[in-house]
């Protein structure tokens, strides 16, 4: 096995929702309103769990901006058991790409990909400029291929979106190792022919397990971080 090309999917892989559950206790607490910890990690955790499931990754969230506002804006809408308007300031922070943080070992596994002279591309189902994130944390530059679903009027698993950035970097599949967290959409790449990787879910802003990619990466048995 030969893997000399990383893909990475970017939410809950790269960079996760800062502050996770704690978005409904600020916003709640901008619009007037107290809520409970234990209350907001409940209802945030139900609609990130909702988020993941076949039936709303099937309503074509990502194929557009437009569909991505109507799909996750009725997703938060469920915050709004504890005031109104608290899906959409939630959906405001969702697009917002301020509201993004890194896990502690994404910078440094980018950099030391990069650094190796490893292609390294994103295949993202967004429907918003993803980049901008990537931009903020000046990472762009070092990604060959920016493949966003909404740009491309398809949705990972679509074989399309994995194969286009395969091409971007100038690698067969089989060469490239596809990094993600969700195995309905990420998981797709198996079927074009790409290896991949699916990290479990963990809090945002802690470590999100990239040693792992070092590891696969062709030559870089010593690629610490
Ligand atoms: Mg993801």
């Amino acid at each position: 096995m030969t893997i000399d090309a990383v893909l990475f999917d970017i939410g809950d892989t790269l960079v996760g929702r800062a502050g996770g559950h704690r978005s409904i206790v600020e916003e709640a607490g901008a619009l007037g309103v107290v809520v409970a910890e234990a209350d907001a990690a409940e209802v945030w955790e139900a609609i990130q769990a909702r988020a993941r499931t076949p039936e709303e990754i099937a309503k074509g969230r990502d194929l557009s901006p437009e569909a991505h506002r109507e799909a996750w804006t009725a997703l938060y809408a469920a915050a709004d058991v504890f005031v109104d308007g608290l899906g959409r300031a939630l959906y405001e922070r969702e697009v917002d790409p301020a509201r993004w943080v890194p896990y502690t070992d994404t910078e440094p596994t980018l950099r030391a990909l990069h650094g190796a002279g490893v292609p390294m591309g994103i295949v993202s189902d967004t429907g918003w400029d993803y980049r901008l994130v990537l931009e903020r944390f000046g990472w762009l530059d070092l990604f060959d291929a920016v493949v966003l679903s909404y740009e491309h009027g398809a949705a990972k698993p679509a074989p399309a979106l994995f194969t286009t950035a395969c091409a971007q970097l100038g690698r067969d599949a089989d060469r490239v190792l596809m990094v993600g967290d969700n195995p309905l959409t990420d998981g797709g790449a198996i079927a074009v022919g790409l290896q991949v990787l699916l990290l479990p879910a963990v809090a945002p802003g802690s470590r999100r397990g990239f040693d792992t990619v070092l590891r696969l990466v062709d030559g870089l048995v010593d690629g610490r971080l």
